[in-house]
C-alpha cells in the first residue's frame, strides 16, 4: 500500500491504460491529446495546459522559463525544500529573486505578502508553492493570495504539483496566470506527465526568446492546437492521464477536493489521539500530506510490516517527521488499513469511522483494491 506523496496507487483502468504504444502522429493519438487538454481545462478552470513528458520539476521550469525573462524581479515566498527549489529555479533562469522565507511549517499572512509587495516597486512577479509537500503545510487561502498580489498588478506563478485536485483552484476566475502539476499526484495517474495550467493573461505573457525547446510552452501548445507535441511524448503515459482525468470527470472535482480534505482531517484526528505530535499549523494543514513526530520510535520500519509505506522527512527534517501521503484514489478503506495498521503497533483500539466525505464513488471505488 503505496501511501507517500507520490507516485500514488492508481486505479486499474489508468495502469491498463499506461501500456498503449501507437504512433503518436496518429489520429488515435490526437484524440488523446485533445481529450485530455480539453478535460484538463476544465478541471483547473484554464484557458489552456501545456501537456509535456517529465515530471513535476519540468511543469515548474518550463512555468518560469517561459513566463519569466532574466533581469525580471520576482518575490518567492519559500516555506520548505520545495519552496527553496523553485527559487533556485528562479535563480537558475536569471531573474533577480528576493526571497522571503520561513521555517517549514509556516506559511505567509495576506499581510506579510502585501508588505513585500509594497517593499518591492520594481517586481513583477509573486512565485510561491501551493502545498509545501515537505511539511505537509499549505497556502489553503490560495484565492486570497492570489487576489492581494493581482491587485498590486503583479504575475503569480503557482507551483502546485502536490495541491491540484486536492484543493479548489479555479485559473480563470482568481486569475492565476500560471500554475504546475504532475500526473502522480491527486490526479491519480502513474509517473511522466507535466501540466502547465493558464488564464488568458498568463497566455499572453508567455516568452519565447532564447528558451530551451523543451521548456518553450508556447511551442508545446501551438502542436497542441493540431492535437500533437513537438516531439515524441510518452505516449502510454498521456493515455493513462486522460483516463485518470476521466475518472476525476466521473468523480467530480468537487467531490475530490471534499474526499482530500475529509479523509485528511479524519487522519489526523486519530493520529493525535494516539499521541502523534502532527507538523505545522492547523490554519496551514494540507490536504494531500499529514506530516508529524510518532510517539514511539522506528514507526516507518513497523507500519512496512503490514505492507504499508509511508515516507519520512526531507532536508532538515530528515529522520525528524514521517510524512503519510493521502492523495489520489485514498478512501475510507485505505485509511482504516492505515489506522488498523497504527493502532496494532501502538496496542491501541481502533473504534473510528472514516467520515462518508472520504468514500470513493462507484467506479472508481472497484477499480482500486486496497490490499
Ligand atoms: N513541487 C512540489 C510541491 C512537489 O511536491 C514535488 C514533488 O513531490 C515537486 C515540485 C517536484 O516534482 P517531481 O519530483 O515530479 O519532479
Amino acid at each position: 500500500m503505496l501511501l507517500i506523496p507520490g507516485p500514488v496507487e492508481v486505479p486499474k483502468s489508468v495502469r491498463e491504460a499506461s501500456t498503449l504504444v501507437i504512433n503518436h502522429r496518429s489520429e488515435g493519438f490526437r484524440e488523446i491529446v485533445t481529450g485530455l487538454e480539453k478535460l484538463m481545462n476544465k478541471h483547473f478552470s484554464s484557458t489552456r495546459v501545456a501537456l509535456l513528458t517529465g515530471s513535476g520539476t519540468l511543469a515548474v521550469e518550463s512555468m518560469i522559463y517561459s513566463l519569466t525573462k532574466p533581469g525580471e524581479k520576482v518575490i518567492s515566498f519559500p516555506y520548505g525544500e520545495f519552496g527553496r527549489r523553485l527559487v533556485d529555479s528562479l535563480k537558475r533562469r536569471g531573474t533577480n529573486v528576493k526571497v522571503y522565507e520561513k521555517p517549514v511549517g509556516n506559511t505567509f499572512s495576506l499581510e506579510e505578502i502585501k508588505q513585500a509587495i509594497d517593499e518591492n516597486k520594481d517586481a513583477t512577479t509573486v512565485a510561491i508553492v501551493h502545498n509545501e509537500t515537505s511539511g505537509g503545510v499549505a497556502f489553503r487561502n490560495l484565492e486570497d493570495v492570489v487576489n492581494v498580489v493581482k491587485r498590486k498588478g503583479l504575475k503569480i506563478l503557482v507551483d502546485s504539483v502536490s495541491g491540484f485536485a486536492a484543493y479548489k483552484i479555479l485559473v480563470n476566475e482568481w486569475k492565476i496566470d500560471a500554475i504546475a502539476t504532475g500526473s502522480q499526484k491527486a490526479l491519480a495517474s502513474v509517473p511522466g506527465m507535466a501540466f502547465v495550467a493558464l488564464s488568458k493573461d498568463g497566455i499572453s505573457e508567455l516568452v519565447t526568446e532564447n528558451l530551451p525547446s523543451y521548456l518553450d510552452i508556447s511551442l508545446h501548445l501551438k502542436f497542441q492546437d493540431k492535437g500533437e507535441t513537438p516531439f515524441t511524448p510518452a505516449v502510454g503515459v498521456f493515455n493513462a492521464s486522460l483516463r485518470a482525468a476521466e475518472l476525476l470527470e466521473i468523480e467530480g472535482i468537487e467531490n475530490r477536493w471534499r474526499r482530500h480534505e475529509a479523509c485528511v482531517r479524519f487522519v489526523r484526528e486519530v493520529l493525535s489521539s494516539y499521541g502523534f505530535s502532527l507538523f505545522g499549523n492547523e490554519s496551514n494543514f494540507s490536504n494531500t500530506v499529514v506530516a508529524g513526530v510518532p510517539p514511539i520510535p522506528d514507526f516507518r520500519k513497523k507500519l512496512k510490516e503490514f505492507n504499508i509505506e509511508i515516507s519520512g522527512g526531507m532536508g532538515e527534517l530528515k529522520e525528524k517527521i514521517i510524512r503519510i501521503g493521502l492523495l489520489g484514489v485514498v478512501d475510507d478503506r485505505a485509511v482504516n488499513k492505515l489506522l488498523q495498521a497504527t493502532a496494532k503497533i501502538l496496542g491501541k483500539e481502533y473504534d473510528y469511522r472514516p467520515p462518508e466525505e472520504c468514500k470513493l464513488p462507484e467506479p472508481l471505488r472497484e477499480e482500486v483494491e486496497w490490499s
